[in-house]
């Protein structure tokens, strides 16, 4: 006969392993969800299901907003210590805890919805593979926040600071409550004007993704994705000086764009990542040097080169500066000094010569 394991218990252990939010939402709340976003088709028993959240420390960003060090928010922010080795840690010894008790308990790292591809069903009638959640809303299924206008996930004591994982279990727990639509983000459009590849609509634009649990219905902007991965993965020069160094005289302005998002990553991979043969103009070979030597010094080989200048930066200094988040700092706001940002095309020596003549 299982064990009992109370929520209680439960939260007291995974926060115990460094995981600093912990919600629980009940199976019955992703009853809109799409079947290849559904809990229940990766485990069909599923009764619950834990989201659970680790920050983003604010200092993760201070080189990139400075504009001097950018491997860190990829090493300690994003891919290659928080969402491989950070947060799964605990996610993996949480799930240990709950099979110990007899409940199965599946550990889910936040994979990519967006990019499903059609494949048919493994047996008839069942769903097809690549089944990913949409983490962000079973975070907000989870009670722990909700998404902010800029579709990055809130909650109350980060704010905009902190990365998602899940766990699928047939555990059933008392679900926790939802968080009240719009009472995370003031809708102060702060994201909108710091984002730098226009890929946030603003509110007077009326771009709005809605979704419903239970009798509760949230909102945020639709965002242009494919100008949003464009930027953040390196294919846009006003926040990259590697491209301006890479690839004097390119121009390409990334607010202009329409690509979907998976297209967007088709180019700006094997751009930021690709090499070529190594010549005098290129001794390295890489095709843009500086965000391959983002990549490589995480062990996730993802990067990220626009640093999520206005959905996050923006977003927390707006928040943490008017006591919106739990988080104090001695030092507020996030932002102190006039912001760089970089022409999308910097002129070319002989040009900027010209000019002095
Ligand atoms: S900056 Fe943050 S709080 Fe302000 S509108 Fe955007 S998501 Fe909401």
């Amino acid at each position: 006969m299982a064990a009992s394991l109370t929520k209680e218990a439960l939260k007291e252990f995974a926060f115990s392993q460094g995981l600093d939010l912990v919600g629980v939402a009940n199976i019955e709340r992703f009853e809109n969800a799409p079947p290849r976003m559904h809990p229940a088709a990766i485990f069909p028993e599923a009764r619950s299901v834990i989201v659970v959240a680790r920050r983003i420390i604010r200092g993760n960003w201070r080189g990139i907003e400075e504009g001097t060090h950018w491997p860190n928010y990829t090493y300690f922010g994003y891919h290659g210590l928080l969402n491989t080795l950070f947060i799964p840690a605990g996610v993996y010894e949480t799930a240990c805890f709950i099979e110990d008790h007899g409940w199965e308990a599946v550990p889910y790292y936040p994979g990519v919805p967006e990019t499903q591809p059609p494949i048919e069903p493994l047996r008839p009638g069942a769903v097809a593979p690549n089944v990913h959640l949409a983490i962000r809303i079973a975070a907000t299924a989870a009670g722990l926040g909700e998404c902010g206008w800029s579709k990055v996930f809130l909650t109350k004591r980060f704010g905009p600071r902190q990365r998602l994982a899940a766990i699928i279990t047939d555990l059933e727990l008392e679900p926790d409550p939802l968080v009240e639509p719009g009472s995370l983000c003031d809708r102060c459009m702060e994201c909108v004007r710091g984002c730098p590849s226009d890929a946030i609509p603003h509110r007077r634009e009326g771009k709005v993704v809605r979704i419903q649990i239970e009798d509760k219905v949230y909102e945020w902007g639709d965002v242009d994705m494919g100008r949003c991965t464009l930027s953040f993965h390196g294919g846009d020069a006003t926040v990259s000086p590697f491209l301006h160094k890479s690839f004097p005289g390119w121009e390409f302005d990334v607010s202009k764009q329409r690509v979907s998002e998976d297209r967007a990553y088709k180019i700006c991979w094997p751009f930021s990542l690709g090499a070529w043969r190594q010549t005098e103009e290129d001794p390295s070979g890489f095709i843009v040097e500086g965000h391959s030597q983002i990549a490589r010094w995480g062990v996730g080989g993802s990067y990220a080169v626009g640093g999520s200048r206005g959905c996050m930066r923006s977003c927390f200094n707006h928040l943490d500066a008017r006591g919106k988040t739990e988080c104090p700092y001695h030092n507020a706001p996030f932002v102190r000094r006039d912001r760089w940002i970089l022409p999308c095309r910097v002129p070319l020596e002989e040009e900027r010569q010209g000019e002095t003549e």
